[in-house]
């Protein structure tokens, strides 16, 4: 083996064991394109005939992660579904070859591996991966828009049955590597010390091969296909439709049709996923993924490495921010006026790190990185303060000039106000360039997104760590400018609003939830509104109404008055029991107009309020409003966001019906054009 590869790097060590280095050229993580696979295709035929080494083990020369998957930006390129099934086709090939040399292979898996990596690794004879929480294992793409098309959907039901396997091919989860060997489609996981170990355990010991139970077999013949398909069916189309994620059902009926033997299987596979990519559901995902790329690039040549953050008030966000900044690995101190929130949150971030780390050592870790600080000590060794107390300008203020006059001369201060304009907060301050948005939306831990706000006064260089900070914490960073409502909360309020004026025009409330969850929205806004607390968004809607004049629905101020704040107290828009859960309407809710009305005119208020953002300059672009509305409501991923969304439907036409629907509820204000307006 002479061979020299871009991609790929083979050594033979003193046991005759061939180790096989996947280090795709000029990246920083694996993935395979085409180049990799013709180079590989060329080391797995080269095995074949290979006399000399005793077997081999695949494994990364990268820093972090085995394989991320397939190379993404190749998933735009294909001419048509002929092109994009016949690279499936030829992938497959490789791996099939792969899975039936006859020298032992072994997958040693460190850190992600994911999509086509796994399915490399499913391919091999066996797998190791070591055991921490860096190592996640599992078949995402349908996240994509498509499903697995190297084999993955047929290796992996096979090997550890049907409902395991399903349950990981069509909802995309990931899972560690003890959970992956519980799950059996990996043979060990060992800490990192054993793991060159165990891998050259398998290649030299060749044990019998991990298979499915007897049960797990089971759950792959024909009859038991059809019954447990249709189950996965029903409760699968109970949380999403076939139109908007065709993906998932295409997997499961290409299963339940043709099941994991022989090659059928793998043709069928081959030529649904070649399909599904040109399906608009996976461009448009694939476009959210390059978005969500874009902005974590914002950061790439910001040079800021903090490692203590000071956090005040120890609420709701201020408690959570302070728990999520430990669990990616910095020091953090938190402060509040009380001991007793504080008490609290650590206690939820306790929570957090128990579900997100596992470990007992590293939740002691994060733990003990987690500071109560009562007296606020940790002001004047922070390179972060992140301000998270009551909603209150003169509070803020305060607080702000007590932190110029002790914390580091180059420390970032930070607010999380969702609504102050950060020209009115920095008046106080002698160097106002200083003070910086950081708006965190809740909750903390689910929401990617994280609103980075530039005041007038506020210094480049200042918004730029804060962005690189945003990113080091896995988050994802949107610069914005200072206006009120920043960009999101601008954009939802008009459209919670808009949807309140709907009941009061006496649409069921149930209706209008469906009508928006139909759309592709997570939730329908009433629900919503519920769910956020019915003050805060009337405090919202009050604030954001004084700048742009809007009026707010009686309903809502009526509910409020009466205490009737949403899931919290019980009642809102709707009741709901002791732990929260919506109690269904006695009367069972009819609506005899199309559910679309519905969505159009709320979708429509919302674009309106889109296109004012982009005119103003809140955000640089389209592109990025469409990615903050996605990762910070979780607006139809599927449509690509609103501004796409406009694009592909026709923003003129659009326009044309707000106009219309403008005029039909009596509001003749100024609605300025949304064509010219595109960027
Ligand atoms: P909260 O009422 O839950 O928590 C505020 C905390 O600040 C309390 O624990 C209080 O004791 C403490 N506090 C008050 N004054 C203080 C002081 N002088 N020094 C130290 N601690 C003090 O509020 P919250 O919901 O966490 O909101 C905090 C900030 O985050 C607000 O500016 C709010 O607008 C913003 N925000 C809230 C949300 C949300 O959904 N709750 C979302 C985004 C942003």
């Amino acid at each position: 083996m002479t061979q020299a590869y871009k991609n790929w790097r083979l050594e033979t060590d003193a046991d005759q064991i061939l180790w096989i280095y996947i280090d795709k050229q000029k990246t920083s993580v694996n993935v395979i394109d085409s180049d990799v696979m013709v180079e590989f295709a060329h080391i797995v035929d080269t095995l074949a005939q290979d006399t000399t080494h005793k077997g081999a083990v695949i494994v990364s020369a990268k820093k972090s992660g085995f394989i991320a998957g397939a190379d993404i930006t190749q998933f735009t390129k294909f001419k048509d579904i002929e092109e994009s099934t016949q690279a499936l086709i030829k992938g497959q090939e490789v791996f099939n070859r792969l899975e039936s040399l006859k020298l032992p292979v072994v997958a040693m898996i460190e850190g992600f591996c994911l999509g086509g990596g796994l399915e490399l690794a499913l391919a091999c004879h066996y797998r190791v991966a070591e055991e921490s929480s860096k190592t996640r294992l599992g078949l995402p793409e349908v996240k994509l828009g498509i499903h697995p098309g190297w084999g993955g959907t047929v290796r992996l039901p096979r090997l550890i049955g049907a409902l395991a396997g399903l349950n990981l091919i069509l909802n995309g989860h990931t899972v560690g590597g003890k959970a992956a060997y519980k799950l059996g489609f990996v043979d060990a996981a060992p800490p990192r010390r054993q793991l060159i170990q165990a891998a050259k355990y398998y290649v030299l010991q060749k044990p019998p091969r991990h298979q499915a139970s007897k049960i797990q077999a089971l759950t792959n013949n024909k009859i038991a296909r059809q019954m447990i398909g249709q189950f996965i069916r029903k409760k699968m189309s109970k949380k999403i439709s076939p139109l908007h994620y065709p993906a998932p059902f295409q997997a499961l009926d290409n299963w339940e049709q043709v099941g994991v033997e022989g090659e059928k299987a793998y043709q069928r596979e081959a030529k649904s996923c070649g399909r599904l990519f040109f399906s608009e559901t996976c461009q448009n995902l694939v476009r959210v993924f390059f978005l969500q790329e874009r902005m974590k690039g914002l950061a790439k040549e910001i040079k800021f490495s903090p490692k203590h953050i000071h956090v005040i008030g120890a609420g709701t966000m201020g408690g959570d921010i302070a728990a999520w900044c430990g669990l990616r690995g910095l020091t953090v101190t938190l402060q509040d006026l009380d001991a007793r929130f504080v008490a609290v949150a650590i206690k939820r971030a306790y929570a957090l790190f128990k579900e997100k780390l596992k470990e007992p050592y590293l939740i002691q870790k994060a733990m003990d990185s987690l500071i109560p600080d009562i007296q606020g000590n940790g002001i004047s060794k922070a390179d972060i303060i992140i301000e998270a107390v009551v909603e209150d300008l003169a509070i803020k203020q305060s607080i702000f000039k007590m932190l110029e006059s002790k914390a580091k001369p180059t420390a970032i201060l930070a607010t999380n106000t969702s609504s102050i304009p950060l020209d009115d907060m920095n008046t106080v301050l002698s160097h106002p360039e200083r003070l910086v948005g950081i708006h965190f939306f809740n909750p903390v831990a689910k929401m990617q997104l994280v609103e980075v706000v530039k005041g007038n006064r506020t210094a480049a260089d200042i918004v730029d760590k804060a962005i690189s900070f945003v990113a080091k914490i896995d988050r994802l960073p949107l610069p914005v400018k200072s206006s009120p409502g920043f960009l999101v909360n601008r954009i939802l309020m008009p459209y919670l609003l808009e949807s309140v004026e709907l009941l009061n025009e006496g649409v069921p409330a149930t209706m209008i939830d469906k009508a928006m969850t139909n759309f592709g929205m997570p939730m329908g806004p009433i629900t919503l509104s519920d769910t956020v607390g019915l003050d805060v968004c009337l405090s919202v809607a009050n604030y954001l109404g004084k700048y742009f004049h809007t009026s707010i629905p009686s309903r809502l101020t009526e509910l409020v008055t009466t205490k009737k704040l949403g899931k919290k107290t019980g009642e809102g828009f709707y009741k709901y029991d002791k732990r929260g859960k919506q109690i269904k309407p006695e009367q069972i809710a009819t609506y005899d107009k199309p559910l679309d009305d519905i969505s159009n005119r709320l979708v429509l208020r919302m674009l309106n309020e889109a296109f004012v953002c982009l005119r103003e300059g809140v955000v640089a672009d389209g592109d990025l409003l469409d990615a903050g509305m996605i990762f910070g409501t979780g607006f139809a991923p599927f449509r690509g966001g609103p501004i796409h969304y406009a694009k592909s439907q026709g923003i003129q036409e659009l326009f044309e019906q707000f106009v219309k629907q403008q005029e039909a509820h009596g509001e003749k204000a100024n609605i300025l054009s949304w064509e010219e307006t595109v960027v």
